[in-house]
């Protein structure tokens, strides 16, 4: 440890060689110039106005009335360490903060550690605090210079002192042991501690201080591998149901499935407590946030109802500071959406966004590349989330980070009226449920639910079609915005779910369902027949001896040698071989096979049971099962045929058009990144919207498209992910795409012609035609944001 004498020297040198100061000049690389140039030079052809535009044009003040939590967009965080009180520079970081143009900061209050001095009993003040007030002294200067304070708490765990005098507040393994992490003891969320001694510090800090309100790093206290058998659980466990709680994790038992929920609803209980102690004290908008995750596995993990969590809270603070491997920054956009699904589109997300190495792998003190945070923070914005520079401790080596906010926060605030109140624009919804992944995901919850997921929505990123996330127990207040809906493997629903979604077809809408959708209850058990059999047009048809869950998550698991046959084949009429004593091809495919003219097979990796099919139903694919790959002597399709469905489509008079894929290709496009079924799965969205998609991108790469109105106007976000790093971070260059030539179709009070380029900085004009505005955009580096009047 340097002392705090030479730290303060580092800084000081560091800041006054300048270097900060001239970041926001620094981004703007050769590379970047060249590119705007060349931008400019070929929009010329185009574009018919073409004038620069004043950086501070949108900006209208909320008015007071709006609370802080609806208005604060721009958020900033030096995640306190117990070394930082001796050599904290407060002045640096203000000027930080001002540089940046950050509105509102989560300071380290109290928790684990007390950031001030606390009269809570054995609240342990940080090691190297000596009596400094040091939240008190950043507090008092971030409203001086008018910010938002989230004070900020750790609940999870706490010292040994308070261990020893309080032993029934901390958690307990089955063999009595307590839960300890590294020399810290992990409390109990059933136990006084949240009951009392948090609340208690919360009041503290109110009566003190008066931040605007509060947010608590991990609140939820221990998660699902995690069981506390502690007397307080025990005694509450049993007050419901009459039994001490169950030591095996078994899923089939009752008694473990409503262990779950029990959780679950103490989660809230906290949630609702905290909020009582805080706006009681500190008034209405005194509000408490404890911090969620943008997974939901996570959330599930760890007992916090994403649904109900946001029936209840006025904003969302997203800890989600880094994509997770193997998935792209569109899951930022997306998590922007399906948290603004649930909490509403008028409330605010800030997230997380690490400026250190996150992830995978993770090095706290070395700068994130800057094309990488970048990225990151970009799409989070294009999903409607909110700018939140987050690091660990007050003093850095690697100075490179620091720049890395400054460009976009000044971009976020010159454009910051067309970055939140605003309505998605999407005609397709894609179905979800935490439930299904507790109770049909089980403990596969990531091949079972996640990886369907990840195929059908980068299915959707990878043709351009806007998408939002609706949950299940939304779709009758949400439905009617959309053509389709997809059921990605959705297979465990509720009987209102059920309901709704056949309701939803029956006035109209499209459904693309996968796998197992609408097999398990809402508890996950197996059902004799599909739920939503009848708009399938597809049965179970028996019942094998082996027909058990076990089976069907090795299939989920493994990628074997089958293939779908398309039909009808085509065999005869494209060039090539073939076997002459196969009859000759009969009529013409369908339009969801689009593109597979010259194949009459495709490969798949997964396995399919019989079904029985309703008259009427279309059988486009099926099963061809596994043969031999190795030795090439032994390499030929053993069953070239079988009637075992793949693809049924389903069409009946004044209903939606609706597809059933029992063949799991959304699974496989996450799992094997087949393009084939990355086409097939979006032409079958198409097919089922009938067509009714608001947004048409062609042009190269990969695209992450966002669309939204406001009262006037659209506004399209494109997110350039082509990248040699789209799938494995860091990305450390950004590569140029374009030309991209755009159709969007016009809301009612849009005309379409009037283009507002918010990042190149330019104007263009809009051919309208039938509705819908054309254009091209010829160059995106990282993003570019369009504004159509
Ligand atoms: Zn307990």
């Amino acid at each position: 440890m340097q002392s705090s004498a030479r730290l303060g020297e580092i800084r000081d040198k560091h800041i006054g060689r300048g270097s900060i100061e001239t970041h926001s000049v620094m981004f703007q690389s050769s590379r970047r110039d060249f590119l705007k140039q060349t931008t400019l030079a070929a929009t010329a052809v185009l574009v018919s106005s073409h004038s620069t535009i004043a950086a501070s044009k949108p900006g209208a003040a909320p008015p007071p009335s709006v609370p802080w939590y609806r208005r604060t967009l721009c958020w900033g965080q030096t995640n306190i360490t117990e070394m930082d009180p001796e050599s904290y520079d407060i002045e640096w970081w203000r000027r930080y903060w001002k540089r940046t143009q950050t509105q509102g900061v989560i300071i380290n209050a109290g928790g684990i550690v007390a950031y001030y001095p606390s009269q809570v009993p054995l609240h342990h003040p940080a090691e190297r605090l000596n009596g400094r007030d040091l939240f008190g002294e950043l507090c008092r200067v971030a409203h001086a210079d008018g910010l938002m304070v989230f004070a900020r708490m750790d609940s999870n765990r706490a010292h040994e002192d308070l261990y020893r005098a309080h032993p029934d507040w901390f958690a307990r393994k089955s063999n009595g042991q307590p839960y300890k992490a590294d020399d810290l003891f992990i409390t109990c969320i059933n136990s006084p501690y949240y009951q009392e001694h948090i609340p208690a510090i919360l009041r503290e800090i109110i009566e003190r201080y008066h931040p605007e309100g509060f947010t608590d790093n991990s609140w939820s206290g221990l998660g699902r591998n995690s069981p506390c058998f502690c007397e307080n659980c025990q005694k509450r466990f049993r007050e419901r149901t009459g039994s001490v709680i169950p030591g095996e994790r078994d899923w089939n038992n009752p008694l473990y499935r409503e262990w779950i929920r029990w959780n679950y609803e103490r989660r809230l209980e906290i949630w609702d407590l905290n909020n009582r102690v805080t706006r009681m004290a500190g008034g209405p908008d005194c509000i408490w946030a404890g911090m969620n995750s943008g997974s939901i596995a996570s959330q599930a993990q760890s007992f916090r109802d994403y649904r109900q969590i946001c029936r209840r809270a006025e904003l969302i603070m997203l800890d989600h500071q880094a994509r997770a491997e193997g998935d792209g920054f569109q899951q930022n956009g997306e998590t922007g959406k399906l948290i603004h699904g649930l909490l509403g589109w008028d409330k605010l997300i800030p997230e997380s966004m690490a400026l250190y190495q996150m992830g995978k792998p993770l090095f706290r003190f070395a700068s994130k590349p800057e094309p990488e945070a970048r990225l990151w923070m970009l799409d989070g914005i294009a999903g409607g989330l909110q700018p939140w520079w987050h690091q660990v401790a007050a003093y850095h080596e690697d100075r490179r980070r620091y720049r890395i906010p400054e460009p976009i926060y000044q971009w976020h605030k010159a454009n910051e009226n067309y970055l939140h109140n605003r309505r998605p624009l999407a005609t397709v919804g894609v179905v979800w449920s935490q439930q299904n992944l507790d109770f049909y995901g089980r403990d596969d919850a990531g091949v079972l639910v996640e990886l369907p997921w990840r195929g059908m929505t980068q299915a959707l990123v990878r043709a351009r079609i806007p998408y939002l996330p609706v949950h299940a127990d939304d779709l009758e207040r949400d439905g009617d915005g959309f053509s389709t809906l997809l059921l990605p493997n959705l297979a465990a629903m509720s009987d209102s779910q059920v309901a709704a979604v056949r309701r939803f077809v029956q006035r109209g809408g499209g459904l693309l369902a996968t796998g197992q959708s609408s097999r398990y209850n809402d508890s996950g058990d197996l059902q004799a027949d599909f739920a939503l059999a009848d708009l399938f047009g597809a049965h179970i048809s028996q019942t094998r001896p082996d027909d058990d869950e076990a089976r069907r998550r090795r299939w989920a698991t493994d990628t074997v040698h089958t293939y779908l046959r398309l039909s009808p084949e085509l065999r005869a009429r494209v060039d090539g071989p073939h076997i002459k004593s196969e009859p000759p091809p009969s009529g013409e495919r369908h339009p969801v096979l689009q593109g597979f003219d010259e194949t009459d097979i495709l490969a798949y990796g997964g396995m399919l049971d019989p079904l029985r099919l309703d008259a009427g139903t279309e059988t486009l694919l099926t099963f061809i099962p596994a043969s031999p790959t190795f030795p090439p002597e032994k390499v030929w399709m053993r069953e070239p045929k079988t009637d075992i469905p793949g693809l049924i489509l389903n069409t009946r008079p004044n209903q939606g058009r609706v597809a059933f894929l029992p063949a799991d290709l959304d699974r496989r496009f996450g799992r094997d990144n087949l393009p084939d079924h990355g086409n097939l799965l979006a032409n079958l969205v198409r097919w089922t919207a009938a067509g009714d998609l608001p947004l048409m991108v062609e042009g190269h790469g990969l695209i992450d498209c966002h669309l939204y109105s406001q009262p006037g106007r659209m506004i399209l976000h494109l997110m350039n992910l082509t990248n040699p790093g789209a799938w494995r971070q860091p990305v450390d260059e950004l590569i140029p795409v374009g030309p991209l030539r755009v159709r969007i179709k016009l809301q009612p009070d849009v005309r379409g012609k009037n283009l507002r380029l918010l990042v190149a900085d330019q104007k263009h004009t809009g051919a309208v035609k039938d509705g819908w505005s054309h254009f091209q955009i010829n160059s995106v580096l990282d993003h570019e944001v369009v504004v159509l009047t």
